[in-house]
């Protein structure tokens, strides 16, 4: 009798989110996880599809009397691939993110496999391969092809033969070919008189991770040991959440190589995650060396070839760590040990697009799965993390000094102010000057760190202070001083640059703000003998751009690295003795209330760049507000005072961790209509809410504001927003739950973004 499963088509229409049962052809294998083509709606067309259930035999019956009163099933046509493509744990992960995040079950299955093995567009590379029929007997052949000169009779043949027998073992034709070229037809022959026999493998194709990366095997100190250690013993548990808070050139990497190692070791596989792996190709390099063939790395600078490649590999067991960036948290394990989020206060761990997950909040929910610790690991832990720990809800595990007694680098304030009183116009103070050419003169090189790329932040006119705007969005245009354009950084439209003020006419256009151009542009005017790079979303276009920018510069062929956040974390240049912050204070005018934190982040980051080998490294930060907390907090790189201070200011106002934020936001192209709905629909929602939340709910809500959203303008389309503020209590999901379903129930009518937490609020 012909059994039934259920299947998810993949189609991403909330009307068609739902699951659907199909019969099995007797002889066709369909597992849990299969993907499979099955015709679907009324015109059957084929559609691909993925199998969540097979019913067991009791509610196959009910299912097909259920049938013959309504549909009738139709048959799963084919199974697409081999092997299942979704793990059982996958499918559960994905209804839980369907409930959690509010987005169709198919939109949770895709970010599960490649998008190129949807719609069937990459295919298996299959190799030719040959190997001896008789290893043995082919040795003592070999003298008996000679002819009496002691030429062989047929030399290709001859050499096929000798080639196979000297590597010993089944080779790829194509290797065969390029010791022995053109020996198609002798391999031919000899496959024919029976000397060869043929075979035919899958090959992987592995992506270029650039240059070789030297792995010091080091000894752990005490700190690391111990912290591997707890690490171990919390796998032995089988569960927990552990913080890894240690300084920059602590050590941590060395200890989650060691951890996997002990993992692994253990016969279970092992999940790391880091900010953006473009960025990161140090650590990646290294995991490469350790583990060489046992990891796969996912990301999305990959080719559509080599992703589909290195997701197989760990479906079919080939690897054992997958390494990676956000995405990776889905990798197709069956038996996870550990799951590590390297650098995990970044925001690149959240998703910006649908649907919108937390990866973090994911790995949690992975981790407890598989009966696996989850380990966090930061200088400059999030707020809510080392609350956490502080609580006792994550094990705190601490690496307070630099490898082998190292110092952390010194840090200097300049005072910008000051600098203009003195008469200083320019952009680097005379402190940096002087160091920057002490630098240059010991053969050391330097990082200069600068938030924003182009020439200047914004355009203005000296004679009416008309700022040049996009046309299409609500926000100024900057200078991009080698394409001598202006470019909107928010939808990325460009103009020419006006020669006189679009708004008074008169010729003082005048560019304000410093971008990296500038820099690099001034750095080569008082260093004209330096060599400087430049990295940012301008220069590094290419998936290997950065790689051989990076090369370049740890080959001491350059002296500066001018660049933006791309420059700031993780890289570890022995040689680079000075870091200069240009401008600290553009991260902190940017109105969020996270931008002290955000600012005492990357100070702190860019700062732990400088030192790392035996020379002692400095850093420069330049700044118009010297006093203020982020800043110096992070002069004297002290966490623990910063995490006070700012946990009490947070505290005072009720914001994160104490509270959370809900963004909802619409747009549309017609203003008025759009703030007339987005207000009706606000009052809606608020008494959906205040049902919801109840009499002890109360004083849940701690803001509801609707209004225009900060930017009110972008690529011509006026935004909108309900901004929730709620009370972290018991009631806290159910509140989620609501606004969720109410978005979903009202999508067509008015369409919505709901953001929890949202990285920016612009
Ligand atoms: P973090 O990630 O904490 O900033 P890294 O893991 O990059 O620090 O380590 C900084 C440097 O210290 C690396 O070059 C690494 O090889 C080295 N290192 C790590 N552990 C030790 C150790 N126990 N002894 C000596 N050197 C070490
Ligand atoms: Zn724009």
């Amino acid at each position: 009798m012909e059994a039934i499963c259920e299947v998810i088509v993949d189609i991403a229409h909330a009307n068609v989110d739902r699951v659907y049962s199909y019969l099995i052809t007797d002889g066709i294998t369909v597992e849990v996880g299969s993907h499979v083509l099955v015709p679907f709606g009324s015109g059957n067309r084929q559609r691909e599809g993925f199998v969540i259930r097979l019913l067991p035999p009791e509610e196959t019956d009910e299912a097909r009397l259920e049938s013959m009163r309504t549909v009738v099933l139709k048959h799963v046509l084919r199974v697409i691939e081999p092997y299942p493509i979704l793990t059982q744990e996958q499918i559960e992960l994905a209804f839980w993110m369907q409930k959690n995040y509010y987005c169709l079950l198919v939109d949770a299955l895709r970010l599960m496999i490649p998008a190129q093995m949807r719609g069937g567009k990459v295919k298996e590379k299959i190799e030719r391969t040959i190997r001896l029929r008789y290893p043995e007997s082919t040795a003592q052949l070999l003298p008996q092809l000679l002819d009496k000169s002691g030429k062989p009779r047929s030399p290709k043949q001859y050499e096929v033969l000798e080639t196979l027998l000297r590597c010993n073992m089944e080779m790829a034709v194509s290797d065969v070919l390029a010791f022995v070229p053109n020996a198609q037809s002798a391999i031919k022959t000899l496959i024919k008189n029976g000397y060869l026999l043929e075979g035919d493998y899958v090959t992987f194709r592995r992506p270029n991770m650039g240059t070789a990366f030297e792995d010091k095997q080091v000894k752990l100190n005490p700190a690391q040991n111990h912290a591997v250690e707890a690490i171990v013993q919390a796998m032995e548990q089988r569960s927990g959440t552990l913080l890894l808070h240690g300084v920059t050139g602590s050590g941590k990497t060395e200890v989650y190589m060691h951890a996997i190692e002990r993992c692994l070791a253990s016969g279970r596989q092992a999940i790391m995650l880091v900010p953006e792996i473009a960025l990161t190709p140090q650590t990646v390099g290294l995991f490469q060396e350790r583990f060489s063939d046992g990891i796969a790395v996912l990301h999305s600078r990959l080719s559509a070839g080599e992703r589909f490649d290195e997701w197989r590999r760990i479906r079919l067991g080939k690897a054992r760590v997958a390494v990676g960036a956000r995405s990776a948290v889905f990798a197709p394990m069956q038996n996870v040990g550990l799951i590590i989020v390297d650098e995990e206060h970044e925001g690149s761990y959240q998703s910006e697009t649908n649907p919108r997950y937390g990866a973090l909040e994911v790995a949690a929910f992975r981790a407890k799965q598989f009966g696996a610790p989850l380990l966090l690991g930061s200088a400059t832990p999030s707020l809510l993390s080392y609350y956490r720990a502080l609580s006792g809800r994550y094990q705190l595990l601490e690496l307070p000094e630099r490898v082998q007694n190292r110092p952390l680098p010194q840090v200097e304030i300049i005072d910008m102010r000051q600098e203009f009183q003195n008469g200083n116009n320019g952009i680097f103070s005379g402190r940096l000057v002087q160091l920057l050419d002490e630098c240059c003169q010991k053969g050391h090189q330097a990082m200069l760190f600068i938030n924003r790329r182009g020439y200047s932040t914004f355009v203005s006119c000296r004679n009416c202070g008309h700022v040049v705007m996009c046309d299409d969005c609500d926000i100024s245009m900057t200078y991009h001083k080698g394409e001598n354009r202006l470019r909107c950084h928010f939808c990325g439209s460009v103009k020419p640059l006006p020669s006189v003020c679009p708004a008074c006419g008169k010729p003082f256009i005048k560019y304000f703000g410093i971008g990296t151009e500038q820099v690099e542009e001034q750095l080569h005017t008082l260093f004209p003998k330096a060599v400087t790079l430049r990295m940012d979303t301008d220069t590094i276009h290419t998936k290997d751009s950065m790689q051989q920018m990076l090369t370049t510069f740890s080959r001491g062929e350059a002296q500066f690295l001018v660049g933006t956040q791309m420059i700031a974390k993780g890289h570890d240049f022995p040689n680079v003795t000075l870091v200069g912050v240009v401008a600290a204070d553009a991260t902190l005018m940017i109105p969020d209330y996270r931008s002290t934190e955000r600012t005492f982040q990357l100070l702190t980051q860019v700062a732990g760049r400088a030192g790392r080998d035996e020379t002692p490294g400095r850093v420069v930060i330049q700044t118009y507000s010297p006093a203020h907390p982020a800043i110096r907090f992070a002069k004297d790189h002290d966490y623990r005072s910063f995490f006070n201070y700012e946990l009490e200011q947070r505290k005072k106002a009720v914001f994160p961790p104490f509270s959370l934020f809900i963004r909802i936001l619409f747009s549309g192209d017609d203003e008025a209509l759009l703030s007339s709905s987005v207000g009706e629909y606000a009052g809606r929602l608020k008494a959906a809410l205040d049902e919801r939340l109840g009499k002890e709910g109360e004083h849940d809500i701690l803001l509801y504001s609707v209004s225009p959203a900060p930017i009110k303008r972008k690529q011509r389309a006026y935004r909108h927003q309900i901004l929730i503020k709620l009370l972290r209590t018991a009631r806290l999901s159910d509140a989620i739950q609501t606004i969720y379903t109410f978005a979903g129930e009202h999508r067509e009518q008015l369409y919505a973004i709901v953001e929890v937490n949202p990285q920016d609020m612009l």
